[in-house]
């Protein structure tokens, strides 16, 4: 795809949600972060009811240490793999207390130091919480970047570096937000709605649908 059609996609995208937002619910921080360690392979939805009764109960490192493994799981256990996110978010808890004063680090390498904490959950939260324009390339964003032909990759580091390289300064922030969306409700997975997409005359995908 030529560099003139992704200004256009990006454009267009910026122009129908200029300021997006993540679907997680938080409000700081350490809410965000264990909202995104707790949504691998499990819907928004899921974690919000989740962290909804969670957070005026408990929503600060030593509050979730305090509740202990047990604790958490009966405010988690409706998510996906909530043993093995139980366990990593005290141990998380226990870090943050220990090393970081308590407060989430607006570092990398902090982050994915952190159990359960990978590259992507790091792009999120040091995107989302600390404004750096990082890409965290999920399964959405990967699809949607290879159907448009917009960033093309075999991996989801390979398309992460190819779009920190071909997406202009100006939509860094909030790329990642635009095509997550898109991919949810637009280009979704079986049968993507070209019919109703904002970018289907610049998508460069073969096989649009007429939905
Ligand atoms: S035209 Fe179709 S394949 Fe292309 S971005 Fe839109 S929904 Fe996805």
């Amino acid at each position: 795809m030529n560099k003139d059609k992704r200004r256009l996609i990006l454009e267009r995208l910026r122009e129908n949600n200029p300021k997006p937002q993540t679907e997680l619910n938080w409000s700081s921080p350490f809410e965000l972060l264990i909202a995104v360690l707790l949504s691998a392979q499990a819907t928004d939805v899921s974690v919000n009811k989740a962290t909804d009764k969670l957070y005026p109960i408990a929503n600060t490192p030593q509050g979730i240490f305090d509740l202990g493994v047990d604790g958490l799981k009966e405010f988690i256990k409706t998510i996906g793999l909530f043993n093995s996110k139980a366990e990593n978010t005290i141990k998380t808890c226990r870090i943050l207390l220990d090393k970081h004063n308590g407060e989430v680090p607006e570092d990398r390498a902090a982050l994915e130091a952190l159990p359960g904490v990978g590259r992507k959950t790091a792009n999120v939260v040091l995107n989302t919480a600390f404004g750096w324009p990082t890409i965290a390339v999920d399964t959405h964003i990967y699809r949607v970047s290879n159907r448009t032909k917009l960033a093309m990759g075999k991996t989801v580091d390979d398309v992460e570096q190819k779009l920190l390289k071909v997406v202009p300064k100006e939509f860094k922030l909030d790329v990642h937000h635009w095509l997550i969306l898109h991919g949810r409700y637009t280009c979704v997975a079986r049968k993507p709605r070209c019919g109703s997409c904002l970018i289907e005359d610049l998508c460069e995908f073969k096989e649009k649908t007429d939905v």
